[in-house]
């Protein structure tokens, strides 16, 4: 008779966000996704803002919204404050990525990455704080913004101007939202993922000749030699938002496997 093979354990996350409600904006996919799951199993009542929320993940709320609309952002968040009673958590997440060097993107693109990247961050903020702030008057230090930012905004990164000008902004908002809503308790965050192992990244392989060798090679370019997962980004935005970040606020928390703090001599 032959033994099955033992279940792994299924982690036995603690219910420390039962009756709190948490909207993540590019919460279909990725870290988004990742995060809104995270959120869930840990108790939270969760909705996700989303121009495709075709893969929301299962047990969130979906709202429709292209973060390049105010009136749309205004509406969703509308929606899902509605549905799920109130709101004491934003994850800023949704963004889009860019290659090349200035000359590569014209105005035009420019416009259309900061519209999505920068200003979506904003318009989501705006439509929130009002529900932040009633939720931190009525449970003190439950309120957060955390913003999904990149180690792009500080590490002079070639071929990413756009991007890395885009999410230099997300760094600066950050902290100035910080400073402006310390006062009413709101505590504002960001996470600054390195290369993490999203549909991004696997849209991105896909456009080169052999994707399985040029993904191999990104692996290898890592210091720990894997990407950070999607649920690693999760875990790390989750504890921003969570009350043990109770005294957290400005603070941007790599997690890169090391790749902007290590200083590793080449091999
Ligand atoms: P992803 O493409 O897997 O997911 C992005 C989600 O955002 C999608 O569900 C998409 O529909 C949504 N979205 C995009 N534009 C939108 C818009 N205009 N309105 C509403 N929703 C929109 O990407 P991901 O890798 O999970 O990236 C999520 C965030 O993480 C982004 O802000 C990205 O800049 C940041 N980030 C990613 C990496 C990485 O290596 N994957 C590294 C650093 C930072």
């Amino acid at each position: 008779m032959t033994t099955a093979p033992a279940a792994p354990d299924v982690p036995r996350y603690p219910q420390d966000f039962a009756g709190l409600t948490a909207l993540v904006t590019g919460g279909a996919s990725g870290i988004g996704a990742a995060t809104a799951a995270l959120l869930t199993a840990r108790g939270a009542r969760v909705a996700v803002l989303d121009r495709d929320p075709s893969g929301a993940p299962e047990g969130t709320v979906p709202v429709l919204a292209d973060v390049t609309s105010d009136a749309a952002v205004q509406a969703a968040v509308g929606e899902a404050v509605d549905r799920l009673g109130g709101l004491h958590i934003l994850v800023g997440n949704a963004g889009i990525g860019a290659i090349g060097t200035v000359e590569d993107n014209a105005d035009e693109e420019w416009a259309r990455v900061l519209d999505i990247n920068v200003l979506g961050m904003v318009r989501a903020a705006r439509a929130a704080l009002p529900h932040l702030r009633k939720a931190a008057a009525a449970r003190p230090g439950s309120a957060s913004i955390t913003h999904t930012c990149s180690i792009a905004a500080t590490a002079g990164l070639p071929q990413r101007a756009l991007y890395s000008a885009s999410k230099g902004a997300v760094l600066a908002l950050t902290l100035a939202m910080a400073a402006d809503h310390v006062r009413e308790g709101i505590r504002v965050n960001c996470v600054n993922p390195g290369t993490a192992d999203t549909p991004w990244i696997g849209r991105l392989l896909d456009q080169a000749e052999d994707p399985a060798a040029e993904r191999a090679a990104l692996d290898a370019r890592q210091p720990m030699g894997r990407l950070v997962t999607a649920d690693e980004v999760a875990a790390a935005i989750v504890y921003l938002a969570s009350p043990a970040a109770a005294s957290v606020t400005g603070t941007a928390l790599a997690v890169d496997g090391g790749m902007q703090g290590l200083r590793l001599r080449p091999a």
